[in-house]
């Protein structure tokens, strides 16, 4: 073989470029784009301590998207109004649920940009029957609800927030915890002077989930002249309260959605003030960056959607999960609004149109370096997280997304200078997850994976970078204005 001449090898270069470079947002930003970053890290951090629960955050987003010129869609159904170019339009399910929409230039037939996220997070919910009391302590008894890690919850300050809907319909909002003023709830722990045993099980046997109820008082009721002493005193002074508070019986706790989450709000981390430490950022950075992309996007040539789905983190079931039914009935009542519907069109909207599942990702955690691949991971300051593959070992239950749908995205977020980086969860056999993707992908539309990379996932505080939070919504906003593939 000739040895290779310069000629060549520059030419090679120039052909095949330098090698790839792993960007970081920091140093890339300019100092109007760091300022931008954080006025949106602060409005995020806002839309966080107002959102800790799917409730209150469907409640959050459409009180947002009301001022920002939004109508109901039931109310544009029921008067038999038309949507036309330029509209915009909400509908929500159940309190929990929602759907944003604004409507293209083009016709919907040809496809819509879509970016899905989900507003529920990992927490305790209450049981129906939860009130007891042992040895003079009252307790609420929990059920988990998504993938925790159960000793992480233990000695934290957790507030209550949620419903107590009443035989009559009239529904009590709770939220005790969270104002400065308010008590905490918590769970206990055996004290480390008498965890010799308990220090020997496995972590994953450290709390079963029955271990997890919540102290909820113990001071007792004191009986005033000749009352009856109460058998089970504390209880009795707890239910005695609720009823003054909330005008609550024992038994409306059996109609009741009261879910446990870490009391207290978002915060910056580190010195450098780089990070957010907060309840619930998986997968509320994501709904954020889709709702602030799709309201402040610039005029639009398709029609462009959000969907905040609820029961992600159980698997999606339920009226209000991404497998019900009412994102599709909803967008053919939009269709319909728009005066070009038929189950044929509406069908071909769907297969034409492309979808961010905008999920958080995992991100490289040097203090559990093992548990990664250090070549295919995120790291925070990285950018906007893509997923080609989620699911677990042989890629299962994944939502393996196409390479032209990837080149494309690629091709407009460079175009757009979005810093992004193409990352699997972890090491292959460790174990896995799953989003909602797959889901939506069953339309036949073109699917990916993309969101922000979060550090401790599903602890009670979630960390992600500031810059990674701003990307995500710069992301799913070039997105929103200017992708344009449609495949049929
Ligand atoms: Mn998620
Ligand atoms: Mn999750």
């Amino acid at each position: 073989m000739p040895a290779a001449n310069a000629a060549g090898i520059s030419a090679n270069k120039e052909r095949y470029g330098c090698k790839m470079e792993r960007k970081n947002c920091w140093k890339q930003y300019s100092d109007k784009r760091l300022n931008k970053m954080e006025e949106y890290t602060k409005e995020y951090m806002h839309f966080l301590n107002h959102s800790k629960t799917e409730r209150e955050c469907a409640d959050t987003v459409v009180n947002l998207v009301e001022k920002e010129g939004f109508t109901d869609l039931a109310a544009l159904v029921r008067d038999k109004k038309k949507l036309k170019v330029g509209d915009k339009v909400y509908a929500t399910w159940m309190n929990k649920a929602v759907i944003l929409c604004r409507i293209g230039e083009k016709p919907m037939e040809e496809g819509m940009n879509i970016v899905a996220s989900h507003i529920d997070s990992p927490r305790l919910d209450i049981k129906p029957n939860p009130l007891y009391e042992n040895t003079g302590v009252a307790y609420l008894d929990t059920h988990y609800y998504g993938g925790i890690k159960k000793y992480q919850w233990v000695t934290l300050p957790l507030a209550i927030h949620g419903v107590v809907v009443k035989k009559d319909g009239i529904t009590e909002e709770i939220c005790i915890g969270e104002d400065k003023d308010d008590p905490v709830v918590f769970i206990s722990d055996l004290l480390p002077h008498l965890s010799q045993e308990q220090q020997e099980k496995k972590a994953s046997e450290l709390f079963g989930g029955e271990a997890l109820d919540i102290v909820f008082g113990n001071r007792p009721m004191v009986k005033k002249g000749d009352e009856k002493e109460e058998k089970e005193a504390v209880k009795a002074q707890i239910l005695r309260l609720l009823e003054e508070m909330y005008d609550m019986k024992e038994e409306d706790f059996l109609s009741a959605e009261l879910e446990v989450v870490p009391a207290g709000k978002a915060r910056e981390a580190g010195l450098d003030r780089s990070m957010i430490m907060a309840y619930g950022q998986d997968d509320k950075v994501c709904a954020y960056a889709a709702i602030h992309a799709l309201l402040h996007a610039k005029k639009l040539a398709r029609t462009s959607v959000v969907m905040l789905t609820d029961k992600e983190e159980i698997g999606s079931y339920g009226a209000t999960g991404m497998t019900s039914h009412f994102y599709e009935n909803a967008l053919a009542e939009i269709m319909n609004l728009t005066g070009e519907y038929s189950s044929l069109k509406f069908r071909r909207a769907m297969a034409a149109s492309n979808l961010l599942s905008a999920d958080v990702s995992s991100v490289f955690d040097p203090m559990f370096a093992d548990s990664f691949e250090q070549k295919n991971v995120a790291y925070l300051g990285g950018g906007l997280v893509f997923n080609k593959v989620t699911g677990s070992r042989g890629k299962s239950g994944a939502n393996d997304a196409n390479a032209e749908y990837l080149g494309a995205l690629r091709g407009l977020l460079d175009e757009r200078e979005v810093t992004y980086q193409y990352a699997e969860y972890g090491r292959i056999d460790l174990g896995g997850s799953g989003t909602i993707s797959h889901i939506l992908a069953e339309y036949a539309m073109n699917v990916v994976d993309c969101g922000t990379a979060v550090m401790n996932m599903h602890a009670p505080y979630e960390v992600t970078s500031k810059v990674d939070v701003y990307e995500t919504m710069r992301g799913y906003r070039a997105f929103l204005e200017d992708f344009d593939l449609c495949r049929n």
